[in-house]
This record gives structure tokens, C-alpha cells and sequence, in this order.
């Protein structure tokens, strides 16, 4: 396949977001985003890099991401060597390699899901739910999110910010909405008996307390909590999955093919959950169409079984880039056309972009 591709160019597109999204590492208002797009002899393919502007949630940024894809995977791909001779940069490879994967599905008429092994027709959507200054406001918040049809949700904790508005949240809830909380490790060991005292609200999961290193911490941690231990950021391939189970330090992994290096190691991922019978949740990103239609498609394979970061693409975009992703019923449904069975919509993509460059596979 990487033979056949011509040219690869890279187009950052800047998207307002309808309302700040606040998290124990920062607050995102608008968001940047970095396309793949790669143009083969008979089609082309897109992705998008998942990864942000500064290095808070990840170590990868967007522009870090820029100069691995320039420097060393387009070449790289260009030349025929293999990708995984380069470690680390793990979103940048996974938006080339994704991106070639999407024109090779789409040549052969193949969606996304179905190569990879998906299942579901639809996913059970779910929303991530920011840090809110004041309790009233997150509950209003809330309370339109389950208004619009979400029946999972998940909230954004830190300390100083955390059993008291978890349970505010479940009593306005009610026990028919799914809860998760994550704290994009922001607590300690030390915060074990605290952290306690959320087994009191029957959360499907418990996301990331410790920081992303702390794998032996998360399974002594486990061991003291009833609520169910996640892992998102320590989750950087299919082999720390395999180690963060065998040693208990998670009953859920969220998995992000950003985060493990594409969609090929994301499937391995699921299928070391699988096989060890943990829950698999799909990780997002604030993505958008282009990340969300890859997300979708992977969150359709039969182990997924804790709700991912599955949201309508109006939770966070007034106009997305593709055609919106729309909830159902409390669902999204799986693009079922070839490849991503999305594309960037010209007018919108160019009203979008601040910045692209090309290179062509014999410049
Ligand atoms: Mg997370």
C-alpha cells in the first residue's frame, strides 16, 4: 500500500469550541487540530492527530507531531522503511498510518468498522463533562446532557472538586444514568481513603487517578477501592494493557489509538481486554469528524463494553468539519461507508485552516 501513496499533506485547522472545556490539566477553548491527508494514485485518505496544543495531557503536542511526520514517517513512508523503527510519537503514527489505512479501505470499498472486526450498527454515545466554577452550573449542565438523550456521562474531578460533586451529580441523576469520573491523574497514593469514599455512587469507572507512571500505585489503590480503576494515559501500547491487568492496577482500560500507535495496535488493545475480561472504553479527544469517525468505527468492536468518549460532534461544534455526528436514541450510529465513510467538507476545511504543506513522494 505505502507504495502507491504520492503525496501526504498536512493541514492545521483551528474550530471554535461552543464552550471551554476545563479538566484537572487546563482549559481548552478553541481547537486546533492536525489533518492527514494522503493522496494515492487512485484515492486519498485522511486522519486526524490525536493531540493537543501543549504537552498537559500527552507528552506528543500537535507541533511536535508536525516535525516527527516531517522529518521521519513521511520519508519514511516514502522510502519504504518501516514506521516502528521510530519509538515514541506514537499520535503521529498512528494519523499516517490511519490515514493510508482510510485510502486503502476506501479503494476497496471497505468500511473502517467492518476491517476492523466491528460489530455494532451503533454505539452507546457518552459525554465528557467539564470542570464548571459552580456546582449549579455543572448540574445544569448535566441535566441537559441527559435532556438531549446521553445516558452516560462522564465528569472531570480533581481534588478539592470531587466526592462532593460526584454525588451531587448522582442525586440529580438518579441512578439510571451511567457515571464515570476521570482525573487525568491528579491524585496520590495518599488520597486512597478519600478516594474511598466515591464507592458510595456506583461509578462505572474511576479514570486515571494516579499519574500515568504510577502503575504498581493503581493496582495497591484497586485493591482499596470497590469502584472500578481505569487507565487512559498509562495505556501507551497493548503490553502495558496487558501488565497494568495481570497486575490489577485496572478493571477498565480506555483505549486511544492515538496514545498506543495507530488502529491496528488500538485493536490489539481491545483484544488483550478481551481475552483477560476487562472492560475496553474508546478514548476521544475532543475530536473532530475525522478523529470522531475513527473513534466511532473502533468503539464498535464487541469488547468495548463501558462507554466511551462517544459524544455528538454539537457537543463541542457549532460546525464540524465532516458532516456532524448526531445522537439516536442515546446512540451514534457506525459509518458504514468506505473507510472512514467521512471526508472533510471543502468550504468548511478551507474556512478552517491556518496552515498546510505537502511533500510529494519523489520531491
Ligand atoms: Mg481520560
Amino acid at each position: 500500500v505505502p507504495a502507491s501513496v504520492v503525496a501526504v499533506e498536512l493541514i492545521r485547522i483551528r474550530l471554535p469550541l461552543r464552550k471551554p472545556f476545563r479538566t484537572a490539566r487546563g482549559t481548552t477553548t478553541r481547537k486546533d487540530a492536525l489533518l492527514v491527508h494522503v493522496v494515492t494514485d487512485d484515492t486519498d485518505g485522511w486522519a486526524e492527530v490525536g493531540a493537543e496544543t501543549s504537552p498537559t495531557y500527552a507528552p506528543e503536542t500537535l507541533d511536535s507531531a508536525r516535525i516527527a511526520l516531517r522529518d521521519e514517517f513521511v520519508p519514511r513512508l516514502f522510502s519504504n522503511v518501516p514506521l516502528d523503527g521510530v519509538r515514541g510519537n506514537h499520535a503521529a503514527r498512528a494519523a499516517l498510518t490511519g490515514a493510508v489505512l482510510d485510502a486503502h479501505l476506501r479503494c476497496e470499498g471497505i468500511s473502517l468498522a467492518s476491517y476492523l472486526g466491528g460489530t455494532a450498527r451503533h454505539v452507546e454515545a457518552g459525554v465528557a463533562v467539564g470542570r464548571h466554577d459552580r456546582l449549579a452550573e455543572l448540574l445544569a449542565d448535566v441535566s441537559a446532557c441527559v435532556a438531549h438523550g446521553y445516558r452516560s456521562i462522564k465528569l472531570k474531578i480533581v481534588p478539592g472538586e470531587d466526592v462532593d460533586i460526584v454525588g451531587a451529580v448522582r442525586a440529580e441523576v438518579g441512578t439510571g444514568i451511567v457515571l464515570q469520573a476521570d482525573a487525568n491523574g491528579s491524585y496520590d497514593l495518599a488520597d486512597a481513603d478519600h478516594l474511598a469514599a466515591l464507592d458510595a455512587f456506583d461509578l462505572a469507572c474511576l479514570e486515571q487517578p494516579l499519574a500515568p507512571d504510577a502503575l504498581a500505585d493503581h493496582a495497591r489503590l484497586a485493591a482499596r477501592l470497590r469502584t472500578p480503576i481505569g487507565l487512559d494515559e498509562t495505556v501507551t501500547s497493548p503490553r502495558v494493557a496487558r501488565d497494568a491487568i495481570e497486575i490489577g492496577a485496572c478493571a477498565v482500560v480506555s483505549i486511544k489509538a492515538a496514545l498506543v500507535g495507530g488502529l491496528a495496535e488500538a485493536r490489539r488493545t481491545h483484544d488483550v481486554c478481551v481475552d483477560a475480561e476487562v472492560g475496553a472504553r474508546a478514548g476521544g479527544m475532543l475530536d473532530t469528524g475525522i478523529g470522531r469517525a475513527a473513534l466511532v468505527a473502533l468503539a464498535s468492536l464487541p469488547g468495548f463494553t463501558v462507554t466511551g468518549d462517544l459524544s455528538a460532534s454539537s457537543r463541542y461544534y457549532e460546525h464540524d468539519v465532516t458532516v456532524p455526528f448526531e445522537l439516536h436514541a442515546g446512540t451514534l450510529a457506525v459509518p458504514t461507508g468506505a473507510g472512514l465513510g467521512v471526508v472533510p467538507l471543502p468550504d468548511m476545511l478551507a474556512r478552517v485552516t491556518v496552515a498546510h504543506e505537502r511533500w510529494r513522494a519523489r520531491d
